[in-house]
């Protein structure tokens, strides 16, 4: 899979993506990470970037013509005649990155993202590359370089052959739409913390009926909004109004 980054800071997105896993898989060549620097494509002659925001206000506002010859190279690049990839702007105004979007952008083999930075970009750059708007939470950063090593990131880890074992990324929090269960390694006691038994059973049935329960429980307490979607068996939903009620009585879950 390759990642194109649209930038003014091309060392932020390569420095930060280099090592662990990311870096490994870019090695091997599952992965491709390019970071495009805006800056080498401006027509203006001192490098600028940047410009006021026409009807005033504080900061500057990326030019779209940098953005857009940026553009225009990363495309001529993939080569991929017919097919547009796809465009992301990271944005505090965008759609709240999550899981499942995650999962989708794995499909792709090509993504191109476009940082802002200062107080965002001209709007026609966002119009003329046709972006899809992503966030990826409610509060305001500096520019988009960290959003877009997160995405890269989440999204790295779903292509097959990036993490050590294929199925690492298939039962952990949001699958299912619940979080995970809690998780224990050596020792079996720590600083008078025992590990829960059923874990040294070797009951494989038992531990697995445990670790359900107790997503459940961990997800009605933390993120509730979850439970809504989340995909449960008849068994696992009578659970699941139990824990409710008895939180109306207790909040000991
Ligand atoms: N003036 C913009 C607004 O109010 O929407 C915020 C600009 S922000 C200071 C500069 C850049 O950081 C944005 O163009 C965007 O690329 C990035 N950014 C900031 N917060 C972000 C977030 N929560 N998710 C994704 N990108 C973000």
């Amino acid at each position: 899979m390759n990642f194109y980054v649209m930038t003014l800071f091309p060392d932020m997105i390569m420095d930060g993506l280099k090592t662990s896993i990311t870096g490994r898989a870019i090695d091997k060549g599952i992965l491709k990470v390019e970071a495009v620097n805006i800056r080498d494509y401006t027509n203006e002659k001192h490098g600028h970037v940047d410009d006021y925001p026409y009807g005033g206000g504080a900061g500057m506002v990326m030019q779209a013509q940098p953005i857009c010859d940026c553009y225009d190279a990363v495309v001529k690049k993939i080569g991929d005649e017919g097919k547009k990839p796809r465009v992301i702007y990271l944005t505090p105004q965008g759609k709240v990155f999550n899981q499942s979007m995650a999962k989708e952008y794995a499909k792709e083999e090509n993504i191109i993202f476009l940082c802002g930075h200062y107080e965002g970009v001209d709007e026609r750059a966002l119009e003329l590359l046709d972006t899809e708007n992503v966030s990826i939470g409610d509060y305001v950063l500096t520019g988009g370089e960290l959003p877009a090593m997160i995405m890269i990131d989440c999204i790295s880890r779903l292509v097959p052959g990036v993490l050590g074992k294929d199925e690492s990324a298939d039962i952990e929090s949001f699958h299912d739409n619940l979080l995970e269960y809690p998780q224990y390694t050596r020792p079996v006691e720590y600083k008078g913390l025992e590990v829960p038994p059923i874990l040294l059973s070797g009951h494989h049935a038992n531990v697995e009926k445990w670790r359900r329960e107790k997503s459940i429980e961990r997800t009605l307490r933390v993120r509730p909004d979850l439970l809504e979607n989340a995909v449960l068996s008849e068994k696992e939903k009578k659970y699941l109004r139990s824990l409710e009620e008895a939180a109306g009585t207790s909040d000991n879950l």
